[in-house]
């Protein structure tokens, strides 16, 4: 397989560091709100990444980590205590904050059809080995101590701009650190291991440690829930462009100094996608959910449709305009699977496989060209030269990879159980010929939103059109 790899900058072959076997690792969510879909843009090329290399048989370990501790992401973070914000606007606890939004990730992921990582570690579960990891980098000299917090010099670390390639004028400026510069370092890309001085007053989560207490920087939860998981060197580590100038520099900048050796062998990064702002963030312009997607009539796998028609390497500018072209594309796929379907049967002669497959391979292996793939996916639907039986068989081993839900049935819609109840009366009310509360219970269910009606099947209900 070609891979991009930014640390290189170049395409390459992928090699394993262990024959057959992936140790990869994926950035997760901050658990204080729900993920926009631009961020699940990356986690759907992940999941590509991930399914491809199973693909191609190799075994892959995937580990993720959950950002539930609500520290600052860099200097230029308004000092606000994130999870704190979360639970005061929702009235919870912190830790309820981070269960709910973990739970909602995970039920987005599900929507999307993204598979669930095979190790998941939650930040806050790691507190004693970041403590045990900053005093080895104490020991060895790549640390100091002011004004209250424990700071990683960059200075110590040869080549810390290996990543970006930026010279260090560049990364500041990327970094956009120059917004509130901390007076306490001694270079400006230092960034802090533990802080017992916070930014800000309110911080939430807070643990005892050798510097006092206070809380882990936000980079070292991925240095030791991947070293913990996946040992001293990984193949792939996967995130978002956003991540290469300051949070990945300085994951590899620790990890490397901690380990004394190269940690990972290709670096791959998502590209963004856009609204008409420029960057989809949670802080600016409409906030758009899967939840949201849905609100609006859409079917969430249609947006991974919309995705997987565009090369993760590039930027994608998302309107709902063109999510419902995306939709109006992935039905009539849907609809040509489900005829498929239906005429599997009826068999033509046996033709050669092999090379749709090959071609299919080819693309995903083209550092993942998917828009590629589903082309070829359209072309087996509109083969001639083998028969149906045989096109099902490939439909479905691409969606090993592709996980469109062609084959998933249309959820039956699930009708509340308040609806249930006031439909049970009903009956009640006309087996006692009392057709006035029928009647008027009837009116009830219509307000709610839903029909019912007498069958010849018994009584259905449904949703309002
Ligand atoms: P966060 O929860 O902000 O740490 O982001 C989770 C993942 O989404 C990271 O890998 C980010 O790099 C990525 N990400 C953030 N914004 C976007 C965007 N607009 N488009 C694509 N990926 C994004
Ligand atoms: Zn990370």
């Amino acid at each position: 397989m070609q891979l991009y790899n930014t640390l290189t900058r170049r395409e390459e072959e992928f090699k394993t560091i262990e024959p057959n076997k992936v140790r990869m690792y994926t950035c997760g969510p901050t658990v204080y709100n729900f993920a926009h879909i631009g961020n699940l843009r990356t986690y759907i090329h992940e999941d590509i990444l991930q399914k491809t290399l199973e693909y191609l048989g190799y075994d892959v370990k995937r580990v993720m980590n959950i950002t539930d501790v609500g520290h600052l992401e860099s200097d230029a973070d308004d000092g606000e205590d994130k999870m704190l914000k979360g639970a005061l606007r929702e009235n919870k606890t912190v830790w309820e904050i981070a269960d709910f939004y973990t739970q909602a990730f995970f039920s987005d992921c599900s929507k999307l059809n993204i598979k669930k990582p095979t190790i998941l570690g939650k930040a806050t579960d790691y507190i004693d080995d970041y403590i045990a990891f900053i005093k080895a980098l104490e020991n060895k000299g790549f640390t100091y101590f002011e004004n209250g917090n424990v700071y990683f010099d960059i200075s110590k670390k040869e080549d810390y701009t290996k990543l970006s390639g930026m010279n260090l004028d560049e990364l500041q400026t990327a970094a956009r650190d120059d917004v509130t510069e901390d007076i306490h370092k001694r270079n400006p890309q230092d960034f802090v291991l533990w802080f017992t001085k916070s930014k800000f007053e309110n911080q939430a989560m807070k643990w005892d440690s050798p510097w006092g207490v206070g809380y882990p920087g936000w980079h070292i939860e991925c240095s030791v829930i991947s070293l913990k998981n996946l040992g001293n060197q990984m193949d792939i580590h996967c995130g978002g462009v956003d991540h290469i100038p300051v949070h990945h520099t300085n994951e590899i900048a620790q990890t490397e100094s901690y380990t004394g050796e190269n940690w990972v062998n290709y670096w791959w990064h998502g590209e963004f996608l856009l609204d008409k702002d420029g960057k989809m963030s949670k802080s600016k312009g409409e906030f758009l959910t899967v939840s949201l997607l849905e609100k609006k009539g859409f079917n969430p796998l249609s947006y991974r449709y919309f995705v997987l028609n565009s090369h993760y390497r590039k930027q994608l500018a998302f309107s709902f305009d063109s999510l419902k072209q995306a939709e109006n594309a992935y039905n009539k796929l849907k609809n040509r699977v489900a005829a498929l379907k239906n005429s599997a049967d009826d068999n033509g002669a046996e033709g050669d496989t092999a090379k749709y497959k090959a071609l299919f391979t080819d693309c995903i292996s083209d550092d993942l060209n998917t828009a590629n793939a589903i082309t070829v996916l359209f072309d087996v639907l509109k083969a001639d030269d083998i028969n149906n039986k045989q096109k099902l068989e490939l439909v479905k081993d691409f969606e090993t990879v592709l996980s469109l839900g062609l084959f998933e049935e249309e959820k039956e819609e699930e009708i509340p159980q308040e609806i249930l109840d006031l439909v049970a009366k009903r009956q009640q009310a006309r087996k006692e010929k009392n057709f006035a509360l029928a009647d008027q219970i009837r009116d009830e269910i219509a307000n709610s939103g839903y029909v019912v009606e007498e069958t010849r099947q018994g009584v259905k209900i449904s949703k309002k059109a």
